[in-house]
């Protein structure tokens, strides 16, 4: 299987070794798969029989073609055991017809452990593989849950050093003090005075900006990335859409699918486990007021040009969602992705043509949350269904609703739950009217309020010292960068 740049297929071809460790195309674009992946009925049936690491590596080996079969199982078995994961990596809580798919169990209480546990592996044998000298430096831009997830996958794994930038006002308390307390040699946390976007940027320029790369590459680092613009976080996740859409399988139904959605890699993956044939029937993209995606998918029109909102759901709060580029690509073709990606970087708009955007509807639906209704929400499921979800699940939640309402589709929903609440208790105990402070006052209260146990890793950080204490404007992402490398 060979890989080629979403905005322009007919220049190299790259293997998945090269695409893991450079994270980007040369070009700008985004790499994918030349063919398409399916599975056959035989190949479905042996996945559903295995548990979930042998599941994964099975997805895994039809994406990555450069690693053996061997190799995919060790990492996924090594990812996966219930030392990362005590109650499973993925397991699907059920309701009537309805479940939510908890992605939140692992080593950061974020659906991106998932991915994150995985991708340092693959990411050290492609070095390996490949023959190259010096250290991968990975760069991160995270929106709050990324980084921490980054951090704790690549801490201490060999040739490689990792460095984290988070908007400094835009993640929450436990998220900062989660990245802030990392351990490591190889790390690095620096938080920067501007948003989400501004960090993106920043450390997409810098991977294609010739005088850092010489000037890591003096000191012995080329550049890699572990945002969801890799592909190797791509596949891990196409992985529990497999293996949960096998499982709510019953009487050839097939589910739809509720994603809360930021950068568009999670509904990505469920957007490619569909394309390779499992039984997934609407994907519905959810968002925060930050509802760009929501307008795009009703509208056509990609519009960032507005304010950007500060939300209870920080994980989400994206104008340019990068992931967006490959299910262009895939609909329109290289040559009109280039074109749109060149209008949203030089006017901050882009449209599609009508009939592009019927085929797109034909598998996505969009809605979004306003603050309130995300708050109302929680309060909802949890006085129905005895059941606490954090802020990013509850947008989802609402959006799921709504969309059921709408149309009457009665087929059997999964709601993607990415999450731990205890990760956002203030929010969410100003949802369910349970007075409480910041930080750890809340997340005590949540625990009292609800009887439920603080998940040990958000315990664990609680009275660790703060390791890193650098912020620093957009503008100096560069320098920084060589200073760490
Ligand atoms: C990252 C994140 C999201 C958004 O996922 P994308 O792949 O960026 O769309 C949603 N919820 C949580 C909790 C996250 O950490």
């Amino acid at each position: 299987m060979y890989f080629v740049s979403t905005r322009d297929t007919s220049k190299t071809k790259y293997s998945s070794c090269d695409v893991i460790r450079r994270g980007i195309s040369p070009d700008g674009g985004l790499f994918f798969p030349e063919d398409a992946v399916s599975f056959t009925e035989k190949e479905l049936e042996d996945i559903k029989k295995a548990p979930y690491a042998e599941r994964a590596a099975k997805v895994l080996s039809k994406y990555l073609t450069d690693f053996t079969y061997d190799e995919l199982l060790e990492s996924c078995d090594a990812a996966y055991s219930a030392s990362h994961f005590p109650v499973g990596a993925a397991p699907l809580r059920v309701f009537g017809d309805d479940s939510f798919l908890e992605l939140y169990h692992g080593p950061t209480c974020a659906f991106k452990d998932l991915a994150l546990q995985l991708m340092p592996r693959l990411l050290s044998l492609s070095i390996e593989k490949s023959g190259i000298g010096g250290d991968a430096l990975i760069l991160v831009a995270t929106s709050g849950d990324t980084g921490k997830a980054a951090l704790e996958g690549f801490k201490d794994v060999k040739r490689t050093k990792i460095m984290v930038f988070f908007p400094n006002d835009g993640v929450s308390e436990i998220q900062k003090k989660q990245m802030l307390t990392q351990k490591g040699e190889n790390v690095k946390v620096v938080g920067v005075t501007g948003n989400f976007d501004d960090c993106q940027t920043g450390v997409k320029t810098l991977f294609n900006d010739e005088k850092t790369i010489s000037a890591i590459s003096g000191k012995g680092c080329f550049f890699s990335s572990a945002n969801s613009i890799n592909f190797g976080r791509l596949v891990p996740q196409v992985a529990y859409y497999v293996s949960a859409s096998l499982d709510m399988a019953k009487d050839g139904k097939v589910c739809n699918i509720t994603v809360p959605t930021g950068n568009f890699g999670n509904i990505l993956a469920a957007y490619m486990a569909k394309k390779a044939g499992l039984p997934i029937g609407k994907l519905i993209c959810a968002s925060n007021s930050n509802n760009v995606l929501t307008d795009f998918f009703n509208t056509g029109v990609y519009d960032r040009r507005r304010d950007f909102r500060v939300t209870a759901s920080p994980s989400m709060d994206i104008l340019v969602s990068s992931n967006l580029e490959r299910l262009i690509y895939l609909v329109c073709g290289a040559e009109k992705t280039a074109l749109y990606m060149k209008e949203l970087k030089e006017n901050g708009v882009f449209r599609l043509d009508d009939a592009d955007m019927a085929v797109i509807r034909n598998d996505f639906a969009a809605y979004f949350a306003n603050e309130n209704e995300c708050m109302a929400e929680i309060k909802r499921v949890y006085t129905g269904n005895d059941y606490l979800i954090d802020t990013h699940t509850a947008v989802a939640s609402f959006c799921a609703d709504r969309y059921k309402k709408e149309t009457g589709d009665k087929s059997p929903m999964m709601i993607v739950s990415t999450a731990s609440p205890f990760k956002f208790a203030p929010a969410v105990c100003a949802s369910l009217g349970v007075e409480s402070g910041n930080g750890f006052d809340a997340v005590d209260k949540l625990s009292a309020f609800t009887s439920l146990p603080v998940p040990a890793p958000i315990n664990g950080i609680r009275n660790e010292k703060e390791r890193f204490s650098d912020v620093i404007s957009p503008s100096s992402l560069g320098d920084a960068v060589i200073d760490f490398a």
